[in-house]
C-alpha cells in the first residue's frame, strides 16, 4: 500500500471552486454544486475508465455552461465547484454515506472503498469546504451590504436512470420554504411545451442534501432547486434556450414574492 497523499490538490490543480461574474448586480446568487468531473491526480481517476467520468454519474452535465449563459442573462454572480462529486459530494451533509460514494447508480467507484478518516477529511477540507466557504463568504458579503439575495441552485438530471426513463423536462426542488418555487411552478407550467416536477425525480432533506438547508433555509434566503434534464443541455443551442428561458422567468417569479427589482 502506498502512504495516503498528504494532500489531496496539488499546487498546480485546479482550483475546487470558481466565481464567475463576481460582480453581478442582480438579486439572485446561482451556485452549482455539481458542475465539474476534475479528479485529483492523488486519486488516480478514483479507479475508474475514462468514459464513466463522462457520465452523470460524475457530475451534473451541461450544468457549468448552462450556469454561465445564466449568469450573463442576468447579471448574477455563478458559485461552482470544479471537482467530481465522485470524489465528495457537495451537497451531501458529511456524515452521509454518501457523502464519498461507493456506489453510484450502478457503478462501483474503487477509489473510494475502504478510505480511512485522513483521506476522507482531505477531501472535506480541499473540496468541499472551500466551495461552501466561498458561498458563505458571498452571502454575508451581500447581507453586510444590504443586497437582497435569492439563492438558485442548479442542477440536471440523467434522462434515465436505472433503466427507467424520466417523463420531466425540468423540475423544481424545495423543502420547508416553497415561496419562490410556487411562484416559479405557474411561470414554468405556462410554457405548456414541457412536463415540469415538482420535488420529484429528488427532493430536498437535511439527511441528503447541504446547499438548501445550510446556505438558504438557514439564512431565510428566497431559493429554489432546479433540475434540468440532461439531454436538454447537452449542446449549446439547448443550454442558451434554457438559460434564456430562465433569465426571462426568475425575475418575475422573485417579483411575485415581493422581491425587488
Ligand atoms: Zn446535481
Amino acid at each position: 500500500m502506498n502512504e495516503p497523499p498528504a494532500s489531496v490538490l496539488a499546487a498546480d490543480e485546479a482550483a475546487p471552486v470558481s466565481l464567475y461574474n463576481g460582480g453581478g448586480a442582480s438579486p439572485f446568487l446561482l451556485v452549482a454544486d455539481h458542475a465539474g468531473n476534475a479528479i485529483p491526480r492523488a486519486l488516480g481517476r478514483l479507479g475508474l475508465a475514462e468514459v464513466e467520468l463522462q457520465r452523470h454519474i460524475a457530475w451534473d452535465i451541461g450544468i457549468a455552461g448552462l450556469g454561465r449563459l445564466l449568469a450573463d442573462a442576468l447579471d448574477a454572480p455563478l458559485i461552482r465547484q470544479n471537482y467530481s462529486r465522485l470524489v465528495i459530494d457537495c451537497n451531501r451533509p458529511l456524515l452521509a454515506a454518501s457523502s464519498i460514494p461507493t456506489i453510484s447508480e450502478s457503478t462501483g467507484i474503487p477509489g473510494n472503498v475502504g478510505l480511512d478518516e485522513a483521506n476522507k477529511a482531505a477531501r472535506a477540507k480541499e473540496i468541499f469546504r472551500p466551495y461552501h466557504d466561498r458561498i458563505e463568504a458571498e452571502l454575508e458579503r451581500r447581507r453586510q451590504a444590504g443586497t437582497a439575495t435569492a439563492l438558485i441552485s442548479l442542477h440536471s438530471f440523467t434522462p434515465v436512470f436505472k433503466g427507467v426513463a424520466r417523463p420531466w423536462h425540468a423540475a423544481v426542488l424545495y423543502n420547508r420554504d416553497p415561496r419562490l418555487a410556487r411562484c416559479l411552478l405557474p411561470l414554468l407550467d405556462a410554457e405548456h411545451e414541457f412536463t415540469v416536477g415538482e420535488n420529484v425525480p429528488y427532493t430536498v432533506s437535511d439527511a441528503t442534501d447541504y446547499t438548501i438547508p445550510v446556505h438558504a433555509e438557514r439564512r431565510g434566503l428566497p431559493h429554489v432547486l432546479i433540475e434540468l434534464r440532461q439531454d436538454l443541455i447537452a449542446d449549446e443551442d439547448g443550454r442558451r434556450e434554457w438559460a434564456l428561458r430562465l433569465a426571462r422567468l426568475l425575475p418575475p417569479a422573485y417579483r411575485a414574492l415581493g422581491g425587488g427589482r
